[in-house]
């Protein structure tokens, strides 16, 4: 069997989801398939590049051992509350045991209409895809949590938006697909029964843990704040906007998913926004730890009824929880910047040294990604990325308070230097290096798509050759706007 499925979320009662198998598409063409994900899944990649793989991925073919089926759910989308989504583009094909003893669904996206589709085509664009593959595997190279891609085709059908576009499909895994917004689903049409298997269901697989404590629906909520918590501040160190922190799109598995208008930031600015579909500026980079604290608020509400059979003691209990979130998500927060900074402990005056230089950074108008990976490289070696970046005088002060700052730590400044090489990337997906390689994959050629993707996996490794890669964009090259493209 080329896929050993071990199907789990199938085994829930039917109204957790729609039977549905993926919609046939007209001449589907290999775009990449993702050979070291695909053998921790225990698939052979070979076989997935075969016409027998390529129509499985493009869902011509069901594989022996899927249950196909696309999920529901709700959530609320910029605030706004939807009583039923549901996967309207994807199908979860089945689960598999990786090498890593974790189970991971794989899901096919732009597969075609489900019951779930309203009044949307089913499909996606080949845009959306090739950015979802570029970014969604760079930051899987960044170690941050995500879903990741294990291969991407081509459909051969055209996709209508403001303009008519190729189609594609593109196969996803994920720890799990379920959704805050699949909670909320069941809380909101008072499925208490359905509500507590979901719990039940995200403990074994997600939250083990949980189920040893007193109050294992409890422990899960505050697990999954810990994890967003995690999430959310890793975003912040490398200056990624997700764009559409709706609560369908967070995973209560703590993974990133939904790459669709997002983007990282070039120059440091706090209040960087990209998505078109965002006027209000929702989700904005600076905002984006307040609204995973909204969002795990809409959660807490919809555990109400699990945490206790008393609703009034129910509710406090959310509460006291909630409180915490802003504590952890800072100490989360201060642990990745003092990591970014070289620093293996911490003292009560980091955050405004933090602070500080994040605030030069946004006045001074410079690259985060270069500021942290020049400034990992000043106290040995600076001819690496230099080139690329100097710091202006206006940094002189604060430079001299981390130099002093690092001189209270008990490591070597070699060391410091290795782990903020390991920490702070030369590389990352940027918007304007993304943008050509959906211009290009558009245009039939995918040189780009492959030459981003190989350096993206070793995003920490500085490569003369791919120097270009490492730059910010031109002014004429900026990307000032990123479009969901659904
Ligand atoms: P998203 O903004 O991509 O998270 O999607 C929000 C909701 O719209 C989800 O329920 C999606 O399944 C659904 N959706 C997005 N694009 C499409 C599409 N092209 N066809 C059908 N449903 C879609
Ligand atoms: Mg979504």
């Amino acid at each position: 069997m080329p896929i050993a499925f071990d199907n789990s979320y199938v085994k829930l009662p039917q109204r957790f989801y729609a039977k549905q198998a993926p919609v046939p598409v007209s001449s589907p063409e290999l775009i990449a398939v993702n050979h070291s994900l695909a053998e921790t899944l225990g698939i052979d990649p070979l076989w997935l590049e075969s016409d027998e793989g390529v129509n499985v991925i493009a869902g011509n073919a069901l594989p022996d051992g899927s249950e196909p089926i696309a999920t529901v759910y709700a959530g609320h989308q910029f605030g706004h509350w939807n009583p039923r989504l549901g996967d309207g583009r994807a199908v979860l094909l089945g689960e598999v045991i990786a090498k890593d003893g974790e189970r991971y669904d794989i899901q096919l996206k732009g597969s075609g209409i489900t019951p779930y589709s309203r009044n949307g085509d089913g499909r996606a664009p080949l845009g959306p895809i090739v950015r979802e593959y570029i970014v969604s595997e760079a930051m899987a190279a960044l170690g941050i949590p995500t879903s990741r891609t294990l291969a991407a085709v081509t459909s051969g059908d055209a996709v209508y938006r403001e303009s008519r576009l190729d189609g594609a499909v593109l196969a996803r895994v994920a720890k799990s697909h379920i959704r805050i917004g699949t909670m909320q689903y069941f809380a909101s049409i008072e499925d208490t029964d359905g509500l507590k298997l979901l719990v039940d269901h995200i403990i074994e697989r997600h939250y083990p843990d949980a189920a040893k404590s007193d109050n294992p629906t409890l422990a899960m909520f505050e697990a999954v704040m810990r994890r967003q918590a995690y999430l959310v501040a890793r975003w912040q160190g490398i200056g990624f906007i997700h764009g559409v922190m709706n609560t369908d799109n967070m995973l209560l598995s703590g993974e990133t998913i939904d790459y669709g208008p997002c983007a990282f930031m070039d120059t440091f600015d706090s209040s960087a926004l990209y998505s078109s579909i965002d006027q209000q500026g929702r989700y904005a980079y600076r905002n984006q730890p307040a609204i995973a604290n909204w969002n795990l608020t809409c959660l807490a509400q919809s555990l109400v009824p699990l945490f206790d059979a008393d609703e009034e003691k129910s509710v406090e209990m959310a509460q006291k929880s909630l409180a915490q979130f802003s504590e952890i998500y800072q100490a989360e927060y201060s642990a990745t910047f003092t990591k970014k900074l070289g620093l293996t402990s911490t003292q009560p005056d980091d955050e405004k040294l933090i602070q500080d230089f994040l605030n030069l950074l946004q006045n001074q108008h410079c690259d985060l990604t270069l500021a942290f990976r020049r400034l990992s490289e000043l106290p040995v070696a600076p001819e690496v990325i230099k080139p690329l970046f100097d710091f202006p005088n206006s940094f002189d002060d604060w430079i001299s308070r981390w130099q002093s700052r690092c001189t209270e730590e008990s490591i070597s400044t070699d060391d410091r230097h290795q782990r903020m090489m390991a920490t702070n990337p030369a590389f990352i997906p940027r918007n304007h290096l993304v943008e050509a390689a959906i211009q290009q994959a558009y245009a039939g050629y995918f040189s780009m798509f492959h030459r981003l993707n190989k350096r993206l996996a070793q995003p920490f490794e500085y490569s003369e050759a791919d120097s270009d890669l490492a730059l910010p964009p031109k002014p004429e090259q900026i990307v000032q706007q990123t479009f969901c493209g659904t």
